[in-house]
């Protein structure tokens, strides 16, 4: 292969055809190197990525740029570049982990290189690309991706992106969504539910499709659970206010206090489409003796109204049925708002918590116990509070929707 020159100057035709196809092949030892890169230009030495760690270390050591610095200290090692990896110019081939792992496919490798260099709402603008909430996913996405970087099977530790992306978030100035707009195109599209799927949805319409968009939300306040599920704690107001004012910003109605109950009378009233996003509000009912006794409170309605301003009050002892996020949520919300004991009753093991590890973490460190393999099999009368009866569980194996099959002892 002809050596390409380095260093910005150009590569002939021929030569990036053969980086090309090295490329394809170091995509099998080195997936998370390829990609769409603003860096011009990355070297790879050495055949394993061991090596290239080695190189890289050694050139930060000589206190050398990543670049064709890197070239020569390999050289300087006695270990010739064999692999040129020019991302800009190479189509990828094979998505990042990190990428792959983003439920909303957020570019995740140029936002943490926009981030190391400094440019931080440029880094928060490729979060924009996928989700038009960034601070929102910064503050309480529980991060796949990071679970996911290679670095941490390979090397050492994971790259910390959740703590990037909130560090580039809480440091970028700029909240207007800047960029060029679609031009308008006269259509009309009503959102209902202005949750987190309504808000992306009215915001791509507006922003990249040039529709005009109403967003009607039943409750007094807009967010969805972002407002009325995830307390304040984890998730500011303020930070939840600054993002939808952003989404409003570019031209999106929200109107309050606006249920709709149907379809067909919107498009009645003149909308051409219709973006049904109403999330799912209703608590599950555990179908046991008891559950509609006073003081037996569900566990969306507690954060609501708690959410809402409108009631905040717990007894001395609260036990907190479940083992999602929003049993996690409320038990923690008991605490703040006075309760001594709060215990956590769930029927599974705690590798079967649906709710986000930290959260657990966080509940635990708060004080709250949770007692696992317990189902409540009735609730009873017991002055001045209330009786939970439980049965100890046995978890056996694992049936269709990735749960353990529960026999009670
Ligand atoms: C307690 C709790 C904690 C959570 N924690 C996290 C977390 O830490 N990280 C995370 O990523 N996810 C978390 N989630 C999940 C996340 O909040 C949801 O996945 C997300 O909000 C779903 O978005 P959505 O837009 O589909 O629905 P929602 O957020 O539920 O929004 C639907 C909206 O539609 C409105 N609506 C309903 N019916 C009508 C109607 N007829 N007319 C008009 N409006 C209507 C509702 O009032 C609501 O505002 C949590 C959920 C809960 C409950
Ligand atoms: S964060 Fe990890 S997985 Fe993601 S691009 Fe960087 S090294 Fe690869």
């Amino acid at each position: 292969m002809p050596m390409p020159l380095i260093d910005g100057k150009q590569f002939a035709q021929e030569g990036l055809l053969q980086v090309a196809q090295h490329c394809a092949q170091a995509a099998l030892h080195a997936p998370q190197l390829i990609g769409k890169t603003e860096i011009r230009m990355q070297i790879v030495a050495g055949q394993e990525l061991e090596d290239y760690f080695r190189v890289q270390d050694a050139a930060n050591k000589l206190g050398a740029r990543f670049s064709g610095e890197t070239y020569k200290t390999a050289y300087q090692m006695g270990e010739p570049p064999v692999l040129l990896l020019i991302g800009a110019d190479v189509t990828p081939i094979v998505q990042a982990p990190c990428r792959a792992a983003c439920p909303a496919g957020i570019d995740v490798p140029r936002y943490i290189r926009l981030i190391g260099d400094g440019r931080y709402e440029e880094a928060v603008a490729v979060v924009r690309e996928r989700v038009p909430l960034p601070s929102i996913c910064a503050y309480v996405c529980h991060a796949p991706c990071e679970a996911k970087c290679r670095r941490g099977t390979l090397r050492d530790r994971p790259i910390a992106i959740e703590a990037l992306k909130r560090f580039a978030v809480d440091h970028s100035r700029s909240w207007e969504p800047k960029g060029p707009r679609a031009k308008e195109t006269g259509k009309r599209v009503a959102v209902i539910g202005s949750g987190p799927a309504g808000l992306t949805a009215a915001y791509y319409l507006r922003k990249v499709f040039g529709h005009g968009v109403t967003v009607f939300e039943a409750l007094a306040e807009a967010g969805g659970m972002m407002r009325v599920g995830i307390p304040q704690y984890r998730l500011p107001r303020e930070i939840l206010d600054r993002e939808i004012a952003a989404i409003e910003a570019l031209g999106v109605e929200i109107k309050l206090n606006a249920k709709q109950d149907s379809v067909e009378t919107l498009l009645e009233q003149g909308y051409d489409a219709v973006f049904v996003a109403v999330g799912a509000h209703r608590d599950v009912r555990l179908q046991v003796p008891g559950e509609d006794l006073p003081g037996v409170i569900e566990c969306l309605s507690f954060l609501r109204e708690v959410s809402l301003g409108k009631k905040g009050k717990v007894g001395p002892r609260v036990a907190v049925i479940g083992g999602g996020n929003a049993a996690m949520d409320a038990a923690r919300t008991a605490l703040r708002l006075g309760a001594k004991e709060v215990s956590i009753l769930y029927r599974r093991t705690r590798a079967e918590m649906p709710a986000y590890a930290d959260n657990v973490e966080q509940a635990l460190r708060e004080g709250v116990t949770i007692q696992f393999q317990f189902a409540v099999s009735k609730i009873s009368r017991n002055k001045p509070g209330l009786k939970v009866e439980c049965l100890r569980t046995e978890c056996g194996p694992i049936g269709a929707y990735g749960k353990s099959h529960l026999k009670t002892i």
